[in-house]
């Protein structure tokens, strides 16, 4: 049998080019970026000072059908896009999210893509990289220190110890942190209080560093976090505390986006990673729109399926970052779909063109939201070996009656050769398709509205039902001055519903609002319909049982 090369087993035997080579090629100066070893670099936001004046390259947006154990490749299709691009002669930029490293030592599976389409050095982007998740570490858990210091110390300002939203953040899945008590062992060690942990990609500072322009804008973001309420019930800030200069001092070169090289040298930022329910799942604003100046096409990808990846998208990072989508791809492969029309995970393999059918219900939902949005699109199969003729031509023939563009990929076996039809068919849609791009709602609609729009136009909903706790909220909002914001949906991501049992394309369903969490540094109202794990736990056989590290040094077993 032929043997398949692990992703960690292809990167490694990948040469390299010096990272000063992909810089020059990109046309940036010697002073605009600074190496980190010899395959990474950050570039400093100061660059765009003397790019203002190139023109502005095509966004185009990764997204997918709801995803399912199957697995769906968005990672992947997008290296492997960007790759295709440049294999036909365009200028490609890959703009996506740097890894945590909590789900790395968790569950098999990097995030920089797989097969012959990932990004290099995958070893160090899925480890430490360049520090980014350190600093928003240091910075978060250093105003935690600073708000306990303050009550410490007098609280001044009046915090209500019993509501302090601020917790404290590491980049592990460590769920014996979730809930803990500081402050024990007497007057001198501080004020006793409960507090918690959650993972660093869901702190507000994550979400803060993906959507702020520059360091102006950054210090802005952060001056205004909610950190907590005194006995009025009335938010506390940052700046009530004063110490948002420091902490965008922290997060200063964590700001700068980050330079690699996918495995065909094409050029990749790898920047910022914020948790796609709490947060809104999309890479930094900054490199997206520094690759949009340093190429003719960037490629970008959001969390999640397109009801909760490309809405936020469309509705949240377009909006922080002014940016104009050219197209959207949305990636299906034939397992996820067998899945979705009812086949068991152990019986994929088997050929079941009746199950497709009928899991099509769920991508003919998400072409109709992307419709919505007057976004050129073209579906994209993201081809397994598993797949048979048959099936792959029903997809296909099915996308043609319904007069769907759509392009069979291969770049997980082929890299960017396997991306080329994908590449032209894309490009024809966005020559010929009329782009009318809009958000889905206004940003002056009451929350409640955002709501509703979101859950009957893009998840397919009958209603809304918001709990007494989140109405009670909104009118608390409101006297905040907080209403106009945009809505952060967490929702499970199995499902259109809020039920990750309902695969396919339930129907006749209620979204269910149980409470609110502002993240107003953010610029978002978080609306919560489930329980939502900020801080996740390892399984009983975590991917890290694999790992190891040989004498010279070289990582064994990461994916
Ligand atoms: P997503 O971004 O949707 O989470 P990824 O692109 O990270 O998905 O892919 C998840 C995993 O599936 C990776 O390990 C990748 O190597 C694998 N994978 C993706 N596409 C294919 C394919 N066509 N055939 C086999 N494995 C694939």
């Amino acid at each position: 049998e032929l043997k398949i090369k692990s992703d960690i087993e292809i990167a490694q035997s990948t040469e390299m080019k010096r990272i000063k080579d992909i810089a020059q090629n990109l046309g940036l100066h010697e002073d605009e970026w600074e190496p980190f070893g010899h395959y990474k670099a950050k570039i400093s936001l100061n660059t765009m000072k003397r790019l203002n004046d190139n023109p502005s390259g095509k966004v185009i947006l990764v997204t997918a059908i709801n995803p399912t154990p199957a697995g769906e490749g968005k990672s992947t299709v997008t290296v492997g896009l960007a790759q295709a691009l440049n294999r036909i002669g365009k200028k490609a930029i890959v703009a996506m999210r740097e890894p945590s490293l909590g789900p790395s030592m968790g569950i098999k599976g990097g995030a920089a893509g797989g097969g012959y389409s990932q990004v290099m050095p995958m070893e160090d982007i899925n480890l430490h990289f360049t520090g980014d998740l350190h600093a928003i570490t240091s910075a978060h858990n250093a105003l935690s220190a600073l708000i306990d210091n303050h009550i410490h110390q007098g609280n001044e300002v009046g915090f209500d110890t019993r509501r302090i939203t601020w917790k404290r953040v590491v980049d592990l899945n460590d769920r014996a942190l979730r809930q803990v008590i500081v402050g024990l062992g007497g007057p001198t060690q501080g004020v006793p209080r409960e507090d918690g942990f959650d993972i660093t990609v869901a702190s507000e500072i994550m979400a803060i560093l993906c959507l702020a322009s520059d360091l102006t804008d950054l210090k802005r973001r952060i001056s205004s976090i909610v950190i907590g309420y005194n006995s009025m019930k009335e938010p506390i800030t940052v700046s009530d505390i004063g110490v948002q200069g420091a902490i965008t001092l922290l997060l200063k070169d964590a700001l700068n986006p980050n330079l690699v090289q996918t495995l065909e040298n094409t050029p990749a930022l790898i920047h910022g990673g914020p948790f796609a329910n709490i947060a809104h799942g999309c890479n930094s604003v900054a490199a997206t729109k520094m690759a949009q100046k340093l190429s003719d096409y960037v490629v970008t990808e959001a969390g999640f399926g397109a009801d909760l990846g490309a809405e936020k998208f469309f509705d949240i990072k377009t909006r922080a970052g002014d940016i104009d989508p050219a197209a959207t791809v949305i990636v299906a492969t034939i397992r996820a779909l067998k899945m979705h029309g009812g086949v068991q995970k152990d019986q994929l393999k088997d050929e079941n063109v009746s199950a497709l059918e009928k899991g099509l219900a769920n991508l003919e939902h998400h072409v109709a939201s992307i419709q919505k949005y007057g976004v050129p699109f073209v579906v994209a199969i993201n081809r397994f070996v598993t797949d048979s003729d048959l099936e792959v031509n029903t997809l296909l023939n099915w996308c043609e009656a319904n007069n769907i563009p759509v392009a069979l990929t291969d770049v997980w076996a082929k890299g960017g050769e396997g991306g080329i039809d994908l590449a032209k068919t894309l490009l024809d849609e966005i020559k010929t398709k009329e782009n009318t791009f809009k958000p889905i709602y206004e940003l002056d609609m009451p929350i409640e509205e955002k709501i509703q729009t979101i859950a009957t136009e893009i998840y397919g909903a009958d209603d809304v039902e918001f709990s007494p706790k989140a109405l009670k909220q909104l009118k608390e909002f409101d006297l905040n001055g907080w209403s106009h914001l945009p809505v952060c949906m967490a929702k499970t991501q199995y499902s259109l519903s809020d039920d990750p049992a309902l695969l396919g394309r339930p129907s006749g369903f209620t979204i269910k609002i149980r409470e609110f969490r502002p993240s107003i540094g953010a610029g978002f109202i978080v609306a919560l319909t489930g329980n939502v794990m900020t801080m996740p736990g390892l399984p009983k056989k975590p991917a890290a049982l694999n790992m190891d590290v040989s004498e010279d040094g070289t990582a064994i077993g990461l994916f």
